[in-house]
C-alpha cells in the first residue's frame, strides 16, 4: 500500500501518517518526491484497513501497489533515484552520467596506483577493484581482503575517486561498509537475501549487480529486500546473463535498460566488462549502453591486463579507457544526458569514514 500525502502536507502530518502506520504493526517509508511525499507500507501480509489512514490530515488518497516490488516501483516514487556523495559533485542517477572503473582484483599498491592514476586522469569520478573475490574456483586468488580496502582509501585519499568494492558475505560487509563508498552486491550474491536485509541496514549506497539469470522482477525484488530495511541508496547494474550464446562470456541484456526505467525509479548501470568477457567488445557496448540510456558503465581496466590475476581477457588498457570516456561524452547529449567528468572534492576526505 502507499500513502500519496497532499503537494502543501507538513512534515508534521507527514510524521503522523508514519506513526500511524507503525501503530499498525506496519513500517513506513517516506519517500519524498519534487510534487508530493509518497509513504510505502511493507510489513503487511494482506490489504491494509485504508480507511483511517485516508481520514488523516495532509493524506492525498491510499492506493494499492500491485507490483511485488513496491519501494523499488515508479508507482511509489515517480521521479529517478539520485544518489549523492557527500562533499562531492559525484553521484549515480541524474542527468550526469557516472563511470565507474577500475581492476576486477587488486593485486598490489603499486598496480592499483597505476591503474587509478589513469582512471582519474580520463575522468572517472569512481574506482573499483576486488578485495574481496567470489571466484568459481577455491584454488583461484581471492582477492587482498583488508589490505586492498586500504589501498583504496588511500586511492581516495590522492585523487578524489569514491570507492566501490564487492561485499560476498556479511562479515566482509561491514569492513567493506566502513572502508568504502558503495558496496556492491555481486551477481552471484544478488539472492543472498540475508545479506541483502544486511546491507539494507546499513545506510550506505549498495549496487546490486544482476544475478546470472535473473529476471527483471528477481532483479528487482533484490533492490526492494534492502529498501524494505530503510536503505533507499541502491542502484543497478546489467552484467550480461547466461544464455545459448558462446561468441561472449554471457549476453549482455541491454533491453532491460528501458524496462527497468519504465518501472523503476533506481539507477541502472551497464558493465560490459563482465557482460561480454572480451577486451574488444567493451567499448561498443559501452557506447551502446548510453545510446540505451543507461546511468553509468562499470568497466573494468588495467595496465597489465596480460598479468592480471582476474579477468584480464576483458579488462581494457588505460588508453582504451580514455577513449571510451571521450566517446561517452559524444554519445551523451544525443540522448540528453552529460557525462560527468573529473570529481570536485568540495570538503577534506574524512578518514575512512
Ligand atoms: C566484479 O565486478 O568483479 C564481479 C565479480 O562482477 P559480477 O558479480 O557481475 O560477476
Ligand atoms: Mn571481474
Amino acid at each position: 500500500m502507499l500513502v500519496v500525502m497532499k503537494a502543501q502536507a507538513t512534515p508534521e502530518q507527514i510524521q503522523a501518517v508514519c506513526d500511524a502506520i507503525a501503530q499498525l504493526g506496519f513500517r513506513a517509508h517516506p519517500l519524498p518526491g519534487a510534487q508530493r511525499t509518497a509513504i510505502g507500507i511493507t510489513g503487511n501480509q494482506g490489504e491494509v484497513e485504508r480507511g483511517n489512514l485516508e481520514a488523516l490530515p495532509g493524506v492525498a488518497e491510499v492506493i494499492r501497489v500491485t507490483k511485488p516490488y513496491k519501494l523499488a516501483s515508479r508507482d511509489v516514487k515517480e521521479e529517478d533515484t539520485v544518489i549523492r556523495f557527500a562533499g562531492t559533485d559525484a553521484a549515480l542517477g541524474g542527468n550526469g552520467l557516472a563511470a565507474i572503473a577500475g581492476p576486477c582484483s587488486i593485486e598490489s599498491r603499486e598496480q592499483a596506483f597505476a591503474i587509478a592514476e589513469k582512471i582519474a586522469a580520463a575522468g572517472a569520478q569512481f574506482f573499483r577493484g576486488g578485495a574481496y573475490k567470489p571466484r568459481t574456483s577455491p584454488y583461484s586468488f581471492q582477492g587482498l581482503g583488508l589490505d586492498a580496502l586500504k589501498i583504496m582509501a588511500e586511492i581516495r585519499d590522492q585523487f578524489g575517486l569514491r570507492i566501490v568494492t564487492e561485499a560476498i558475505d556479511s562479515e566482509t560487509l561491514d569492513l567493506v561498509a566502513e572502508w568504502a563508498d558503495v558496496i556492491q552486491i555481486g551477481a552471484r550474491n544478488m539472492q543472498n537475501f540475508s545479506l541483502l536485509k544486511r546491507a539494507g541496514r546499513l545506510r550506505k549506497p549498495v549496487l546490486i549487480k544482476r544475478g546470472l539469470s535473473a529476471t527483471l522482477e528477481e532483479f528487482l525484488m533484490a533492490a526492494e529486500y534492502v529498501m524494505s530495511e530503510g536503505n533507499y541508496q541502491v542502484s543497478l547494474c546489467e552484467r550480461g546473463v547466461r544464455t545459448f550464446s558462446d561468441h561472449a562470456r554471457n549476453t549482455l541484456d541491454l533491453s532491460v535498460i528501458p524496462a527497468i526505467r519504465r518501472v523503476s525509479h533506481l539507477p541502472i548501470l551497464v558493465d560490459p566488462s563482465h557482460g561480454t568477457g572480451r577486451r574488444d567488445s567493451v567499448l561498443p557496448m559501452a557506447r551502446a549502453a548510453v545510446a540505451a540510456g543507461a546511468d553509468g558503465i562499470l568497466v573494468e581496466v588495467h595496465h597489465q591486463p596480460e598479468k592480471a590475476l582476474s579477468d584480464g581477457p576483458q579488462s581494457i588498457y588505460p588508453d582504451q579507457f580514455a577513449r571510451m570516456m571521450d566517446d561517452l561524452a559524444q554519445i551523451a547529449p544525443v540522448v540528453g544526458r552529460r557525462l560527468a567528468r573529473g570529481i570536485r572534492v568540495e570538503t577534506p576526505v574524512a578518514e575512512h569514514a
